[in-house]
């Protein structure tokens, strides 16, 4: 099915024509620092599926899995869009919260669950991994 999105102020938006290959809350440092302090909500997906408009501004940063992360974001709004591990250009990350629709996925995985807070709830239901899966 095909999924849009955008970022809060409407200067960037996007076409997604895949299937997200993942769906995941992440408590990983510097997803906390993009959704302000909670777990941040991302599916990955083909690159190859995603079409964008509008001016993207960057973000360069070595994750905690070692990996090099271009964060890609609205040099208006600020809002972060997008991120990518520059090891794997197959696929990219996209922000849940961008989504028109957001209801639309659900995460079946939590990651990076030894960075998150004492007061942070973990959902049993889902599969839990310390750091990030291989
Ligand atoms: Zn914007
Ligand atoms: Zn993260």
């Amino acid at each position: 099915m095909r999924r849009t999105g955008g970022c809060r102020c409407g200067a960037v938006r996007y076409t997604l024509e895949a299937e997200p290959l993942a769906t995941r809350l992440c408590w990983c440092r510097d997803c906390q620092y993009w959704s302000c302090g909670n777990a941040a909500v991302n599916i990955v997906v083909p690159r190859a599926a995603v079409a964008c408009e509008g001016t993207l501004r960057h973000w360069d940063s070595r994750a905690d899995s070692g990996r090099h992360m271009r964060r890609s974001f609205c040099g208006e709004c600020g809002t972060q869009v997008f991120s990518e591990s520059l090891e794997n250009l197959e696929a990219m990350v996209i922000r849940v919260g961008t989504l028109d629709d957001p209801a639309g996925v659900r995460p079946t995985a939590v990651i990076w669950t030894a960075s998150a807070p004492p007061w942070a709830r973990i959902d049993p239901a889902l599969q839990a991994f310390p750091g990030q899966p291989t």
